[in-house]
């Protein structure tokens, strides 16, 4: 209610603003609206016009800070998505899997692969997420948080940044409850699956019964007639790992990834925490425009303006482009994993969708007796 102007007001109610002002002059409490801006800040005095004019208020809602598309006014700044500057980006990569089949080993086998940390010698920071990039130049980029946790935190804010999932299955122990699961929950979001085979190098193991146990919760593998693929490895010992990254680009590859790296900065939060040192830090997964220094952005209740960035080897950065993990300093509170990241034009505006979003989160009581007030006014007809 605090955003009614006059103007929404008589839109809300089907009336022209002159309406609106000629009725007010016969509300006696108007204290309540701010002449310089034309907005009514109290819904008595609102109730009280809709009232004296006889008219039929439509629900009238403020506008929704929450819509990428409205939360910035000026609209030219940032431009809609446009093909043609659209460019190849890394595939996200999660990596799911029944407990104690291998998650953690892998991304840690796939952490230390990576060719960047040869060249430059730095070491991988856990951050949440890392990007590794293969002899052929391609680049994959992992959340290092394996499983279910990040997959319901990204899915329970309908943040989709996953391109596609890496199932671990145990050729020990074949497909167990939480493989059935990662399926499920793959398979509901539309998130192509690779099957990692793990632990090969174990006497046990048995590939083509794994293969096998796929087949009813369907998952069919290529050498058994479709065209999931496949990859036969041992994390531990680091056997195949090359085979499966190929077949990840391979299947990025045919989804055809692309990223706008311009305009308004969109991504997601991964991940969260206070550095004793340096603050309040989030790692986040750009997925439109370049993110540099002094951005403004908004997750959730927080808001930042960043101060400086890092890779996952924990050097600095001036620009993250689509699909890089990048860890942001400059928080003012923490966001939450799962996260929508959007750029915003000010400080200013930021504000203002912090005290929108606050409002929003209001009590269930305040919610009822919104509500309530509503109905009073959908009485009025
Ligand atoms: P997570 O629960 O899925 O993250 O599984 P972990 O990565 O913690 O692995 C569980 C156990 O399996 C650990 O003792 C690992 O050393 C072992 N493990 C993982 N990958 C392999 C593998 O390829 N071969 C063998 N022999 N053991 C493995
Ligand atoms: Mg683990």
């Amino acid at each position: 209610w605090k955003y009614m102007t006059v103007a929404n007001l008589a839109n809300a109610m089907g009336k022209s603003v002159d309406h609106v002002f000629e009725v007010m002059m016969y509300v006696d409490n108007t204290v309540d609206y701010d002449k310089s801006t034309s907005v009514i800040d109290s819904l008595q005095v609102i109730q009280e016009i809709v009232k004296k004019s006889g008219m039929r208020a439509r629900t009238v809602s403020p506008p929704d800070l929450s819509d990428p598309e409205r939360i910035n006014k000026d609209a030219t700044k940032w431009p809609p998505p446009d093909p043609s500057v659209l460019v190849k980006r890394p595939p996200v990569v999660t990596v799911m899997g029944h407990v104690d089949h291998g998650k953690t080993t892998l991304l840690d086998s796939l952490r230390n692969t990576s060719v960047v940390k040869s060249e430059f010698g730095g070491i991988t920071q856990h951050i949440g997420a890392f990007s590794v990039k293969l002899q052929s130049g391609e680049t994959v980029t992992f959340l290092d948080t394996p499983g279910h946790a990040a997959f319901t935190a990204m899915r329970a804010r309908g943040a989709k940044v996953t391109d596609l999932v890496v199932l671990v299955v145990a050729a020990d122990d074949g497909v167990m409850e939480q493989t059935v699961e990662s399926i499920r929950m793959a398979k509901a979001e539309a998130v192509p699956i690779i099957i990692a085979i793990n632990k090969i190098d174990k006497q046990e193991a048995d590939i083509e019964h794994t293969k096998d146990m796929l087949l009813p919760h369907g998952i069919q593998v290529e050498d058994r007639g479709g065209d999931v693929q496949a990859i036969p490895i041992s994390a531990l010992n680091g056997t195949n790992l090359d085979t499966l990254t190929e077949a990840i680009v391979l299947q990025a590859e045919l989804m055809n990834l692309k990223g706008d790296p311009r305009g308004r900065v969109e991504g997601v939060v991964v991940e969260s925490r206070t550095d004793l040192h340096r603050g309040k830090l989030s790692t986040a997964i750009v997925q439109r425009g370049m993110l540099q220094k002094g951005t403004v952005l908004v997750a959730g209740l927080a808001w930042a303006k960043v101060r400086a960035m890092f890779n996952d080897r924990g050097q600095p950065i001036q620009q993250a482009p689509p699909s890089t993990p990048v860890e942001v300093l400059g928080w003012r509170e923490l966001p939450s994993a799962g996260d929508e990241i959007i750029e915003v034009e000010s400080e200013k505006r930021a504000h203002e969708v912090m005290k929108w979003r606050q409002s929003v989160k209001l009590t269930e009581k305040q919610e009822a007796e919104r509500e309530a007030v509503e109905c009073k006014i959908e009485e009025h007809l």
